[in-house]
């Protein structure tokens, strides 16, 4: 599963093809970079594809080449169900089965199309034609840059598809320090930046778009920080009053979990986010880790999520208050595995 089928991709592919391309629900950079790359490779081709999220995504995605081309399902249901269905063919990419995609699962599940999966989550379901599936790679959008190279086509890959794969790249490797970065990913780097990647704009682009709100909510999320010293832990809260009142917008606390690992001595972070949206009624939980503790196997076995070794999310049905009482309990639980140095 961590090579490609490149024989089954070209068969796929040797006609032009409508083809929707699929990110999970809340997409990062690695979702919209990946998707949106392959976008651009695959109408090089002569394909017609579109990009259908489930919903919308951050601002500092949207210089991204073409990302007003994508349809967001929340606010444009009927068109993004027409791509679906109309679609010979569906990439899913950055994401392990169709649970991640949420609104959009039981249109994937009705549809007649082929899938082909694009994905570096552990344990992936066994609904596509051809599964690229590699937990060792970077991100997704370093695979999309292997597979584009796979079908012998990487002489195709112009400013466009290096922007959006550098963008991803760099997101999901927290700007090239996590342990995920191989010198592999800086080969592929360096030559997205001589295809055109403009590698200094990106990280203004992404990380320097600051409001001083999220700022503010930034100070807010640091103060609120918690230590369980004795277990390497630390965890961050925000109240739906907290972001509210610094006027949260979708993205602004991308990367807060981070601060907390930033700790001399902590091997495992995690923040506690209380939805603001109503119909989303749950606190959601991102979680972050330093060496061997697993924060997917925790994320899976004690709030409803999963993701990677280091690097995992999650979500609780319980209040806030609660939700943390919960995590105080459990984490406990975990004592031996945190506590040495
Ligand atoms: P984040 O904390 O940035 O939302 O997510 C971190 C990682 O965990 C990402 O790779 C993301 O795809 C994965 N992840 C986040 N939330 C969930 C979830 O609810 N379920 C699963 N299976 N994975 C998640
Ligand atoms: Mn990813």
């Amino acid at each position: 599963m961590n090579t490609i089928d490149t024989k089954k991709v070209e068969e796929l592919l040797s006609t032009p093809q409508k083809i929707a391309i699929i990110p999970h629900k809340n997409p990062d950079g690695d979702a919209i970079g990946s998707t949106l790359g392959l976008y651009h490779y695959l109408k090089l081709k002569g394909h017609e594809p579109i990009v259908v999220s489930p919903n919308d995504f951050p601002h500092f995605l949207k210089w991204l080449p073409e990302e007003d081309t994508i349809i967001k399902y929340d606010t444009n249901p009927k068109e993004g169900i027409k791509v679906i269905e109309e679609a010979s063919l569906i990439f899913t990419l950055d994401f392990n089965d169709f649970s991640r995609v949420d609104v959009l699962k039981p249109f994937l599940e009705k549809a007649t199309a082929d899938f082909i999966m694009i994905d570096h989550h552990q344990s992936p379901s066994d609904f596509a034609v051809v599964t690229y599936s590699d937990t060792s790679m970077s991100s997704t959008c370093e695979m999309v840059y292997h597979f584009i190279d796979a079908l012998g086509d990487i002489e195709l890959v112009n400013s466009a598809i290096a922007n959006c794969l550098y963008t991803g790249i760099m997101t999901d490797t927290g700007s090239f320090r996590f342990p995920s970065t191989t010198n592999i990913t800086h080969r592929v780097v360096a030559d997205l930046i001589e295809k055109g990647a403009d590698n200094a704009k990106i990280h203004t682009a992404v990380y320097d778009t600051n409001s001083l709100s999220r700022l503010h909510l930034l100070g807010c999320a640091l103060k609120n920080l918690t230590v369980l010293e004795d277990l390497n832990t630390v965890y961050i809260t925000l109240s739906k009053k907290e972001l509210n009142e610094f006027n949260f917008q979708k993205g602004d606390t991308e990367g807060f979990v981070n601060y907390g690992l930033s700790l001399n001595g902590i091997k495992f972070a995690v923040i506690f986010i209380e939805n603001t949206n109503s119909d989303e009624d749950f606190v959601k939980i991102s979680l972050r880790s330093k060496g061997d503790f697993d924060v997917n196997l925790f994320a899976r076995a004690h709030f409803n999520g999963g993701g990677h070794k280091n690097a995992a999310g999650g979500r609780s049905d319980l209040t806030l208050e609660e939700t943390v009482s919960y995590f105080e309990k459990t984490v406990a639980t975990h004592k031996s595995q945190l506590s040495h140095t």
